[in-house]
């Protein structure tokens, strides 16, 4: 009796330490696309609470959740004055009217960010699909996705909920 116990104590501790290990790997495993932007650091670094204090609901759902909003609900996605996009969670600028085109997508739409080291990509493999993701290179807010669809001259489109952008028509552009 003195032994089985030691024993299925001694099998138990192990198995436990094993598939805590285990768990462990596939919990830090890099590349995971589940939600890449988080596993990068960036200059603006906040909490979640302190970014639930700083943005509204629907942009804390988009930016830092990884959500998107309804086509045709962002009033800048017929915006067409002259100005410069700024990220809506750390003010970076991010696109400029310039670059903007009409997709017809119900999303604005960018063919290019207004600088190449503003934003910053990952593989975005949810929804049983490969997107590029595009995120605010600065706080790592996720903005939308790229696509290849895109006018000339680069053939892309940058399709960016606008609740991750704020309008800074003053800035010029
Ligand atoms: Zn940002």
């Amino acid at each position: 009796m003195k032994m089985f116990t030691r024993r299925t104590f001694t099998v138990s501790a192990l198995s436990a330490l094993t598939g805590g290990a285990l768990l462990s790997q596939t919990l830090y495993r890099p590349g995971q696309a589940a939600e890449p932007a988080s596993k990068e650091t960036y200059p603006v670094t906040k909490t979640p609470e302190e970014w639930k204090q700083s943005l509204t609901p629907e942009q804390y759902r988009v930016l830092r959740g990884h959500g998107t909003e309804r086509a045709h609900s962002s009033p800048l996605d017929k915006t067409y004055d002259p100005g410069v996009y700024n990220c809506a969670g750390c003010g970076q600028p991010l696109y400029s009217s310039r670059h903007k085109f009409n997709s017809g997508t119900g999303w604005p739409s960018f063919y290019q960010p207004i600088e190449d080291d503003a934003v910053g990509t990952s593989v975005d493999k949810s929804f049983f699909m490969t997107r590029t993701e595009v995120h605010c290179a600065n706080c790592g807010g996720h903005l939308g996705h790229i696509f290849d669809d895109g006018p000339k001259p680069t053939g892309l489109r940058h399709c960016i909920n606008g609740v991750a952008l704020k309008f800074d028509p003053k800035t010029g552009a």
